[in-house]
């Protein structure tokens, strides 16, 4: 696989052109970023373990009939992918209160949530994410209806697959973002599954092992995260 030209940077990762016009290739940067990017810094080795973990949950979710853009891990920080549309629209699913819900409703963090809340915001960092419904999403343009119904379905499912996994492991899955992005007609998961993305606590400390370590200023970022890779790891390899 030879690599291309930058077609992109993001706040967490590159993304080049390949020899294949329907693959890219994603790198993995330590770079972290916060409220819309007002919060810089940097977590060691985060590209690494967010990697490392996306793929291996990825190769989970395909595992149990869910398709998504993981060609390759090519090397500790690079990931071949399907190279999608991307639909602009950013897909959390919530187990429990918190973050933005638990301000937004004034409701505490922790509150487990009957069942799952799933949430759409346009991507847009200009705009700052704002949240955005369904008839939103289709009357711009960015999905159709028949998408956001394959959309929410797989998110439903991946919910299913991922809360079950990380609760073998001594994890709350408490809250997460996904990516959708077509491919010769069909929606796939696409971007990354990772402690970057997701909440996730520890069962019995309730210790937080993601982002908010950065967001909060909680320090421990680099340990949190090399303690979700390493309870992945032994679970899956
Ligand atoms: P951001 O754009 O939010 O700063 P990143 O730094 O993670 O995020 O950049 C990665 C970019 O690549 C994102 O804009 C994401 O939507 C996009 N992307 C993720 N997966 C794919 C894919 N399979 N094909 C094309 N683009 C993708
Ligand atoms: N999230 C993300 N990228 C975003 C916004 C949110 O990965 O641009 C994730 C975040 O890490 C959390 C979940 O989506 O796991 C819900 O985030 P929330 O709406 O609570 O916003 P936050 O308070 O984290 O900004």
């Amino acid at each position: 696989m030879v690599q291309g030209e930058l077609l992109y940077e993001g706040k967490a990762k590159k993304v080049y052109a390949t020899d294949d016009a329907g693959l890219v290739l994603m790198t993995y940067k330590d770079d972290a970023t916060a409220f819309d990017g007002r919060k810089k810094g940097t977590i060691n080795n985060k590209g690494i373990v967010n990697n490392r973990v996306s793929c291996l949950l990825f190769k989970l979710l395909e595992s149990k009939g869910i398709e998504t853009h993981l060609v390759e891990q090519t090397d500790d920080r690079k990931v071949v992918v399907k190279k999608l549309d991307m639909i602009p629209v950013e897909v959390v699913v919530r187990n429990r209160v918190a973050g933005s819900l638990s301000q937004r409703l004034g409701l505490e963090e922790g509150i487990p949530l009957s069942s799952p809340v799933i949430e759409f915001y346009y991507k847009n960092d200009d705009l700052h994410d704002p949240m955005i419904n369904e008839s939103h999403a289709m009357v711009m343009g960015w999905a159709s209806e028949a998408e956001l119904l394959d959309i929410k379905t797989k998110a439903l499912k991946i919910n299913e697959v991922l809360q079950d996994f990380f609760d073998g492991i001594g994890i709350i899955l408490v809250d997460y973002k996904l990516e959708f992005g077509v491919f010769a007609g069909r929606v796939l998961l696409g971007d990354e599954i990772s402690p970057d993305t997701c909440r996730l606590w520890d069962k019995e400390s309730l210790e937080k092992l993601d982002k908010d370590r950065f967001r909060r200023d909680l320090g421990k970022e680099e340990e949190a995260y090399q303690e979700v890779v390493r309870r992945i790891e032994k679970a899956l390899l």
